[in-house]
């Protein structure tokens, strides 16, 4: 399957023209012989000192279907154990870049993406995708998640030039890796209603084109999802597929508004690491444990809304404590202040709030009732319950306060502080 990314640049009713920097993506069998022929007498031909970043289990996973690349890069094989995408592994990633070296290849999943890209875009060199598992949406994005001295950053990077998904690896992938991206899938609910009830709100930025894309993204999954728990070839293409169109739709924002609402705001604020220790948990697992905690939320309040029990008031304020305590602690407040200074909701009036009541219910109606999302993420593994990513559930009522204040983005978690219910 080739995606042309031609399709996606192009003027829109949205008023913008969308950029779109990937050359050509190839989801198939055999992927990775095309990307061998690109270096050989294709477009890659005129780099000639490639560095290939992996870590050791994608290096397993990989070292006899791409013998012959791994012969013509230098390569650095980074210790999986416990690797993020943080300054410590930047820092070894920069030891390796040499002056001469031209072009990234990422081979392996989220976080070799995140150092790949970034690296690249310090360097201002182009990067090369080889997604070894359909575990996240990162691989076409333009952005890096990284965590900076303790604090989660989205860094603005570099879109990679090629991506080669091999069927033939990431389709062997552990199934607990491919349970995680479709988690990042199914996130894309939360997300989504998040951007349409902003831009109702604060007239943010929306554009429907995108939200299409985004959405077929989900429904591909959807449609897919036992076959992806059975393994079947064709449906983890389709997967990387949806995965790969979420990254394409963050790339025409040039953000990550599509694809990351409250859900992922909750799992920086798990990554930052100040209302509980350290998670041992795939980003996918956090992003449907966070999806759950969130619906059941959001249901709760278009329940109080129907019944007439929701009632609208100012920004209360009432958190500066809970903040102390949590980031304060952790000595990453003033990072954190600065981040939501000016407050967001100031620019939110009680009466657009009252107004917009009854469209936030129907945003709600919308997204499917905990039951179903909860049989959906059940089907393929998914993890759905805080506990199985070892949270206490002592930290739920905190992390639903706290996690809006990760990002300086309006979400109705966030809008939650100007409502009763
Ligand atoms: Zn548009
Ligand atoms: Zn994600």
């Amino acid at each position: 399957m080739r995606v042309d990314a031609d399709d996606f640049a192009r003027p829109c009713s949205c008023g913008r023209e969308h950029h779109i920097d990937v050359r050509e993506i190839v989801i198939e069998s055999g992927a990775i012989g095309k990307l061998e022929k690109e270096m050989s007498d294709g477009d890659l031909k005129e780099y000639i000192s490639p560095l290939l970043i992996c870590d050791t289990n994608s290096y397993k996973a990989t070292e006899e279907l791409m013998e012959d690349i791994y012969d013509r890069c230098q390569v650095l094989i980074l210790d999986a154990e416990g690797l993020e995408a943080d300054e410590r592994a930047v820092e070894i990633v920069e030891n390796y870049m040499e002056e001469d070296i031209d072009l990234v290849l990422a081979v392996g999943a989220g976080t070799i993406h995140d150092l790949s890209r970034f690296v690249a875009h310090q360097y201002r060199i182009p990067f090369v995708s080889v997604p070894t598992a359909a575990s996240s949406d990162g691989f076409t994005s333009t952005v890096a998640d990284m965590t900076w001295n303790g604090v989660k950053k989205v860094f603005q990077a570099s879109a990679p030039l090629f991506v080669f998904a091999d069927t033939d690896i990431f389709a062997e992938a552990p199934a607990r890796l491919t349970a995680a991206g479709v988690s990042d899938i199914l996130g894309k609910y939360i997300a989504l209603a998040d951007w349409k009830i902003a831009s109702i709100l604060m007239n943010e930025y929306y554009c429907t084109e995108v939200v299409n894309l985004e959405t077929k993204a989900i429904r591909t999954v959807k449609d897919n999802l036992k076959e992806i728990a059975a393994g079947e070839k064709d449906a983890c293409e389709k997967l990387m597929y949806a995965l790969i169109l979420s990254g394409l739709a963050m790339q025409m924002t040039g953000n990550s508004r599509p694809a990351s609402g409250a859900e992922h705001h909750m799992v920086h604020l798990w990554d930052m690491e100040v209302v509980n220790g350290h998670l041992n948990a795939l980003h996918g697992e956090k992003v449907s444990a966070a999806t759950m905690l969130v619906l059941l939320e959001y249901k709760k309040l278009a329940d109080a809304i129907r019944r007439g029990t929701c009632r609208v008031h100012a920004f209360a304020d009432g958190d500066r404590e809970l903040l102390q305590e949590t980031f304060g602690r952790k000595g990453i407040l003033g990072a954190l202040e600065k981040e939501n200074t000016p407050e967001l909701l100031d620019d939110v009036s009680i009466e657009t709030l009252s107004g917009a009541l009854p469209e936030i219910l129907k945003i709600i109606d919308f997204l499917p009732a905990v039951t179903d999302m909860q049989e959906m993420m059940s089907i393929v593994g998914c993890i759905s319950r805080v506990r199985d990513i070892g949270l206490p559930g002592k930290a739920i009522e905190e992390s639903l306060r706290l996690a809006p204040y990760t990002r300086r983005r309006l979400s109705l978690l966030r809008l939650r502080k100007m409502l009763t219910y």
